[in-house]
């Protein structure tokens, strides 16, 4: 099959993996549904790594808990590790093989990130799943997931969301707003547009990692984006 993409990394949000339904942590229809679209384009010949965010369990910065920021964002970090467990699981019953890189040690669960042994396991066609972001607080899954994605030699960074792509305006409260098929880096930042948090956005600008936003939610879509259908929208 020839695919567009060899190599990728797909950026989750730990919000979605909870339905939008605060009274759970994880949605195991929704667990499962992204296991089988990953499981899809590994079979089809894709190398993937795996970034999933925490926001589900735990944000530092928008916490109101009173706690101290960094502890926060420590506790962010291992949030983004429960969740790569549980698509790490998920994953495994669908038969993939996968490995969990941590950024921060924590051996009975993961391995620890190293960057030439992540490269390996994904020429061996395994998923990677990185936890812990950067490993540092003050920073997002985004930027993780950015700096990763280059780290690994990615050629794009497939944002995985609950919209189908970068609009005018927000699409959920403006009727009127229209979706980018493609976009550029400077356009993006000369209207204020949101992509991802500025960190990870520069780092993929000055890198010249381009990015895909698109619906996860929707079947089919994330094999389609890395054959180079024209989902979602484009940033480069
Ligand atoms: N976090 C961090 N450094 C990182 C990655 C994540 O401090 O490199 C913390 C931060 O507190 C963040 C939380 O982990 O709010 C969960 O990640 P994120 O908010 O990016 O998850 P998502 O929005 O994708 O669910």
């Amino acid at each position: 099959m020839s695919l567009r993409y060899k190599r990728i990394l797909l950026k989750l949000s730990g919000e979605a993996l909870n339905g939008g339904d605060k009274s759970q942590i994880i949605n195991p229809d929704i667990l499962e549904s992204y296991a089988k679209e990953v499981a899809e384009v590994v079979r089809a010949g894709a190398e993937v790594a795996i970034v999933i965010g925490g926001g589900n369990i735990f944000r530092g910065a928008a916490s109101k808990s009173g706690i101290d920021r960094s502890q926060g964002d420590y506790m962010g970090m291992l949030a983004t590790v429960i969740n790569g467990m549980a698509i790490q699981s998920a994953l495994e019953t669908e038969g993939i093989k996968t490995r969990l890189l941590s950024a921060i040690k924590m051996e009975q669960v993961a391995e620890p990130f190293i960057r030439r042994r992540a490269i390996r396991h994904l020429e061996k066609g395994r998923v990677v799943i990185f936890g812990a972001g950067t490993g540092n607080p003050y920073f997002s899954t985004d930027s993780g997931g950015a700096l990763r994605a280059i780290e690994i030699g990615a050629e794009i960074l497939l944002k995985g969301t609950s919209v189908d792509g970068v609009y005018t305006d927000d699409p959920r409260k403006n009727p009127e707003a229209v979706k980018y098929e493609t976009i550029g880096f400077d356009e993006v930042i000369a209207k204020g547009l949101k992509v991802m948090d500025m960190t990870a956005f520069t780092l993929c600008k000055e890198n010249k990692l381009p990015i895909i936003v698109f619906d996860m939610n929707e079947n089919g879509n994330l094999l389609k984006v890395v054959k180079g259908e024209a989902i979602g929208t484009k940033v480069s």
